[in-house]
């Protein structure tokens, strides 16, 4: 007899932990699990200092603290083109996870359909079984990760609640474009769903690429739900403080939801995120940033040529994914095995982000959050790839 409920027994450890343990095991450059190496800006870990020697120590409001959603509301609004309100609109919460969870938890129903594109981030499609929701699958297609209209019309149907977004894609590094968004817009209004929008990575953009929030798109405020969080902007995952931004009606499910998960956020890194985002509009920290990842890139991806892995150029993240379908190994995770082990980079094997793993047996994904010199390091030890 097995204590384990049967909600969870299905699960694997997810593959970032697995893959982090291994490259410590084996003392490997880790380019697999997206965490930032270097220190995150001073002005955000001050912030987050004196908050909690103010005594910024006890529960925050349910749906945040007000300074924080202020500035999110403002943001985002310049961003939307159109008045959020900080009050009804925006709830803060732990990690764009947990945003993730309280609106599928907060909209979805038992037996609604979720279209979800493949390969995607590995909480979505545990939440969506955990609330009842039924996924289908839309797979994106390397090398450009195109979208066919055709084919995701036949995933819609009068069962479809919500369709789920990440845009910059992690692990693709695709951008969703404007007519891409329109056309998945058309069909949320024309099949009555929500989208929802993953953008923690909406800052992290290259080669003029913009991310293009969905409720820009007319007939989409009223059914959009879009959520962001620190970590990669400020390059402090561990944190975990992250927002939802959705019309009111949307923003009450959620927070049903949310306040029997974990009912408020954590208090004194929600007053640092407030003071973060008013000093970054300040200081030009957004263009920096992504500058910054532009720069990172362009290290990585000319190693990653030369040793025969050729990338599939990102327009946004800090990932890259690249080919290995021309390499003598049976699947993704035989070769991410192989080179954290033998060669000493980890890499992530995407197979674990699709729902038919052989789709993803032919790609590895790469992250380069990380110092120049590891990311150099990496290109020495990948020189092996070429013997
Ligand atoms: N969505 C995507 C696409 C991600 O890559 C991540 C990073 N782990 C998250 C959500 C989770 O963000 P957070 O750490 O704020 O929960
Ligand atoms: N978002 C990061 C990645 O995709 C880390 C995710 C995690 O550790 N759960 O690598």
């Amino acid at each position: 007899m097995t204590f384990m409920a049967q909600r969870v027994a299905q699960f694997a450890t997810t593959i970032f932990t697995e893959m982090t343990a291994l490259a410590i095991e084996h003392k490997a450059v880790n380019l697999g699990q997206g965490f930032p190496d270097f220190e995150a800006p001073d002005f955000i870990k001050k912030a987050a200092r004196e908050a909690i020697a103010a005594d910024i120590n006890q529960y925050a409001p349910l749906s945040g603290r007000p300074d924080l959603r202020q500035v999110i509301a403002r943001q985002a609004s310049r961003a939307e083109g159109r008045e959020i309100d900080p009050n009804r609109e925006v709830a803060v919460m732990v990690g764009a996870t947990e945003g993730i969870f309280a609106t599928i938890m907060g909209l979805v129903n038992p037996g609604d359909e979720v279209i979800i594109f493949e390969p995607y981030y590995d909480s979505y499609v545990p939440t969506v079984q955990w609330a009842g929701g039924i996924p289908r699958y839309y797979t994106l297609e390397a090398p450009d990760w195109a979208i066919d209209p055709d084919r995701l019309r036949t995933l819609f149907s009068p069962k479809t609640r919500m369709i789920l977004i990440n845009t910059p894609h992690n692990p693709t590094g695709k951008v969703f474009s404007k007519d891409e968004l329109e056309m998945i817009a058309g069909l949320c209004q024309e099949f009555d769903a929500i989208a929802m929008v993953d953008a923690v990575y909406e800052h992290i953009v290259f080669d003029g690429s913009n991310h293009l929030s969905m409720s820009t798109i007319p007939g989409m405020a009223d059914r959009t739900v879009s959520i962001s969080s620190l970590g990669k902007t400020f390059s402090v995952t561990g944190w975990k403080t992250g927002w939802t931004i959705a019309a009111p009606e949307l923003t009450q499910a959620i927070l049903r939801a949310y306040q029997f998960v974990t009912f408020s956020g954590i208090h004194p890194f929600q007053a640092a995120a407030a003071q973060a985002l008013l000093e970054a509009e300040k200081r030009s920290y957004y263009t920096e940033l992504a500058a910054m990842y532009t720069r990172k890139r362009d290290i990585l991806l000319p190693i990653l040529e030369d040793v025969g892995l050729p990338p599939l150029t990102p327009q946004g993240t800090y990932f890259v994914m690249v080919d290995i379908s021309h390499l003598d190994f049976a699947n993704d995770v035989a070769f991410c095995k192989y080179l954290t082990r033998e060669v000493g980079v980890a890499a992530i094997p995407p197979s674990a982000f699709y729902h038919d793993p052989a789709a993803g047996a032919g790609l590895a994904r790469f992250t380069f959050c990380k110092r120049d010199e590891v990311l150099e390091e990496a290109g020495r030890r990948l020189q092996l790839m070429k013997h």
